[in-house]
């Protein structure tokens, strides 16, 4: 008997449990548990059916979602698992770390008067299911082909494109200057957002489907560009953007100042159980220090999480916006602050401040003016409102740019736009080097996971066609030839 769906006035919405404060600022596992199965069909059961479901559209990847959200209220979840996946290379990623209020839950109609329907929790409980079932299984193409494919970068970019071209029999290489793949899956979002078996798993699953990955090797450095251009019948480019923008204040060369990402690192790093020196000297640990994260992107969120976890004295965020400016997702403000993040809104760091090593942050206020030409009211400093934030660790969380890749790779032809992004032709996500394409952070400038997915399969698309047509050209040419001679 199929499901009753439209509970919505009937049932609540309930998000999975979230794990006590307490208990969860100890360690650096998920703080939310999984649904029950139970709770994931009524859950799923609230749903209106919308004949146009505005969750699909502001999906970037257009998931099916009422169609999975039925066929889970159903208990029929196996179906539920093909529906979710036919469209999403990860969805127990996304169902964990999308910002979903800024999406498909943001966009759900039951959001105004009843509370959206818990999407994202449900697209977790669905693939993590079918992880444990095994109905995650290796890609096995129809038919294999000779042609072969390099892709730069193992994030989420470039591992949805790997898995979409190994569908199409193409033999697939992934290469990565990292030890390991998974990009910012494994060394950039913290565990408590996104436990790294779960990206584990999911790169098993692509070495079992016969993606071969080839990591510790930097192209540019261990590997000229021109030299993969001729291994491989098309290349991909999906190496996303890591140059962290710096605040030029005076003190800046204090001990005690960081980078986000090589602070994020060296903890990801440490509870992946690898050896991890400035970790271990105190230099990127924040225990038992007053620590100041400067920013107030998802980056900056991860950090104060972080140190709270380390066992730091303080945490303070310092962020020149206020609440309602804030670029981070309003979910991760809220986790941060109920585990006892200080937020300094309205605040901008002027100096550090110290001898050798840094003792505190100076800064002034801000205030909102005009707004700016895309509607954001510019930040403007309130003069004579300086004060100080007592620090030893200050951790500068204030976004990326592009690496210049043209140069450091020796391809001065390699198009880019005027902010450092690779340029490309988005009706093929090719640039102007023939056969050379690109996708994700690298193309967008930094963005979001399910974004990167998006791109990954659409350039693997894009590369199907690219080599399609290279096979009908030659097939055209031999027979020109044959008929000549
Ligand atoms: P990346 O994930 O950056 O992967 C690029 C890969 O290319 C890396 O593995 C790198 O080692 C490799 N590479 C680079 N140069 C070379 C080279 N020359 N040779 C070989 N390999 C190379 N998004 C969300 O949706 N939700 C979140 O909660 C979220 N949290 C985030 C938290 C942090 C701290 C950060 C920094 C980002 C976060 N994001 C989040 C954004 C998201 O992680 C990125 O948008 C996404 O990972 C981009 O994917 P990508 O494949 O383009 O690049
Ligand atoms: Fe929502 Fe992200 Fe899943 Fe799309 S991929 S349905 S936006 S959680
Ligand atoms: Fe269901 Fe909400 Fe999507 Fe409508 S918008 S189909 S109620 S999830």
């Amino acid at each position: 008997m199929p499901a009753k769906m439209m509970q919505f006035v009937s049932i609540e919405q309930r998000l999975p449990d979230k794990r006590a404060v307490a208990e969860r600022t100890h360690d650096f596992a998920e703080i939310y548990s999984r649904f029950t199965p139970e709770r994931a069909r009524e859950q799923a059961a609230r749903c209106e059916q919308c004949g146009i479901p505005f969750c699909q559209v502001h999906c970037p990847l257009h998931n099916n979602i009422p169609d999975w959200l039925m066929l889970t209220a159903d208990g029929r979840l196996e179906e539920a698992y093909e529906l979710a996946s036919a469209t999403n290379n990860m969805p127990e990623v996304c169902g964990r770390i999308c910002p979903q209020d800024r999406l498909c839950e943001g966009n759900c109609v039951l959001e105004k008067g009843f509370h959206s329907v818990t999407i994202g929790a449900v697209e977790r409980f669905i693939t993590d299911t079918a992880f444990e079932r095994g109905w995650v299984k290796p890609v096995r193409p129809l038919r294999e082909r000779k042609e072969s494919v390099g892709i730069v970068g193992a994030g989420p970019a470039g591992l949805a494109a790997a898995e979409q071209l190994r569908k199409q029999g193409f033999q697939v290489h992934v290469y990565d200057r990292y030890d390991r793949a998974g990009g910012l899956l494994i060394y950039g979002i913290p565990g408590f957002k996104l436990e790294k078996p779960v990206v584990l798993r999911r790169i098993r699953h692509l070495e079992e489907s016969g993606v071969r990955f080839h990591l510790g090797v930097e192209v540019g450095r261990d590997l000229p560009f021109a030299k993969l251009r001729r291994r491989h019948a098309a290349v991909l480019i999906a190496t996303g953007v890591y140059r962290a923008r710096d605040v030029e204040i005076p003190g800046s060369g204090l001990k005690g100042i960081v980078k986000a990402l090589d602070y994020l690192t060296a903890s990801n790093r440490k509870n992946l159980g690898d050896p991890v020196p400035a970790f271990d000297s105190g230099e990127l640990d924040a225990a038992g220090k007053h620590v100041v994260v400067i920013g107030g992107g998802d980056t900056a969120m991860d950090c104060v999480r972080t140190a709270v976890r380390q066992g730091a004295k303080s945490v303070r965020c310092l962020y020149r916006r206020d609440r309602a400016n804030m670029p981070g997702s309003v979910r991760e403000v809220q986790h941060a602050e109920e585990e006892g993040v200080e937020f300094v809104w309205l605040s901008a760091p002027e100096a550090f401040v110290g001898g050798e090593r840094l003792e505190a942050v100076q800064a002034h206020r801000m205030r909102l003016g005009a707004p700016d030409p895309s509607g954001r009211q510019a930040p403007e400093p309130v003069p004579g409102s300086s004060f100080r934030l007592p620090a030893d660790l200050a951790i500068k969380a204030l976004g990326f740019d592009p690496e210049d890749l043209p140069a450091l790779w020796g391809v001065p032809e390699l198009p880019v736009t005027r902010w450092g992004t690779l340029k490309i032709d988005w009706s093929i996500m090719m640039t102007s080097l023939e056969g050379v394409f690109a996708a994700g952070d690298i193309v967008r400038g930094a963005s979001l996971v399910v974004w990167a997915i998006r791109d990954g399969r659409d350039a693997a698309a894009a590369i199907h066609r690219y080599l399609d047509a290279r096979v009908v050209a030659h097939r055209q040419g031999r027979a020109e030839l044959a008929l000549a001679s």
